[in-house]
């Protein structure tokens, strides 16, 4: 079954890069483009507040965005400052330009601890060469030569050139806490799987969901397991988390940091659960005898993978391999090598008592 036919897009436009369009009264969608392949753009929103502008995610840190954002400042806050910044998750894409707006506008980076904190570290930590237990994570999750060869020539700098200088202090948003913006109530909705604590804001009187990357149509959000938690199970947190989001009424309107604004959140989550589902049986199906996660990716993908592809593939493969090592369906052993392989659990009974 496929629910993908029943979201609809119901603006019937979309803004170019660095165009701003009104989605609701006081509720502004504004693209920026990513200059990286995969995503073509991210979707960033300003909500006008009495006394000035709260924004949601910052765009990637580059000076052409920089230059747009600029534009946007000048044209379309009607005379307004930003006051509040709202970044979803970590990822650079959402806080690579934080820290500069912060500047500019001299106010405070909001975010959940989950998300600053693991930022402000990946930040802290970027820089240098490849550290020694990165390669050990890849060569444990089954990497090649070729791609550890990549992984070693790509430096570690990567989250230091995305993202621009970080503030060292942050002012904490909580799951359920409500932020009143322009007389309207918005919810702190804490999501969790793609990232480490993912807020979206839920604003009841408006029926507007801002969604970031917890909730995108056309496409299921990354969900993958990582160095700096290499037993996570962060596809089991994404299916729990998405519940609460189903609660919500149908016709909400969400507005997802990719591809357009749409309505069909239950028909979305619904795809999600039965896409993962089918994954999980297919991945099942193929671990009757020992394999990698790199070894799982024909059974998981079915488009041909570039190198970047791969690398985030594996770690997307290893988030179901973990999801049922948690329900007992499958072992993880460790070879003599060294090497992480997942198989039909041995003792599937023992081990789902
Ligand atoms: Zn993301």
């Amino acid at each position: 079954m496929n629910n993908k036919q029943e979201i609809t897009y119901p603006l019937g436009t979309r803004p170019g890069d660095g165009e701003v369009v009104e989605v609701c009264d006081g509720v502004y969608w504004v693209r920026m483009p990513i200059p990286f392949e995969g995503l073509d753009f991210i979707n960033l929103y300003l909500i006008e507040d009495d006394d000035g502008w709260t924004m949601i995610d910052s765009g990637y840190n580059s000076n052409k965005i920089k230059g747009l954002w600029t534009e946007v400042f000048e044209k379309h806050l009607k005379g307004k400052p930003i006051t509040r910044l709202i970044c979803t998750h970590f990822h650079p894409d959402h806080m690579g330009l934080a820290g500069w707006v912060c500047e500019r506008w001299d106010i405070t980076l909001t975010m959940t601890l989950g998300e600053f904190s693991f930022g402000r570290m990946l930040f802290l930590e970027s820089g240098g060469d490849v550290p020694d237990h990165l390669i050990e994570f890849n060569k444990t999750v089954g990497f090649t030569e070729t791609m550890l060869e990549a992984v070693r020539k790509g430096g570690h700098s990567f989250f230091k050139n995305a993202v621009y200088e970080l503030p060292a202090s942050f002012e904490r948003i909580e799951d359920d806490q409500i932020l009143n913006i322009g007389g309207h109530d918005w919810q702190v909705m804490v999501g969790r799987g793609h990232s480490q604590e993912h807020a979206c804001l839920y604003c009841k009187s408006k029926g507007v969901l801002i969604s970031g990357d917890q909730v995108l149509p056309r496409i299921t959000p990354h969900v993958g397991v990582y160095v700096a938690e290499p037993l996570a199970n962060p596809l089991q947190k994404f299916l729990k988390s998405i519940n609460r989001f189903s609660i919500l009424p149908e016709d909400t309107l969400v507005l997802p940091a990719h591809n357009d604004v749409f309505i069909g959140l239950h028909n979305q989550l619904i795809y999600y659960r039965e896409h993962h589902a089918e994954r999980l049986s297919r991945l099942k199906n193929a671990c009757g005898s020992p394999k990698t996660a790199f070894e799982l990716l024909p059974v998981l993908f079915e488009r041909e993978l570039n190198e970047d592809d791969q690398r985030l593939a594996v770690a997307e493969g290893l988030a179901h391999c973990h999801y049922l090592v948690g329900t007992g369906e499958l072992d993880r052993v460790v070879g003599k090598d060294g090497v992480w392989r997942f198989q039909i659990a041995q003792d599937v009974k023992t081990a789902v008592a």
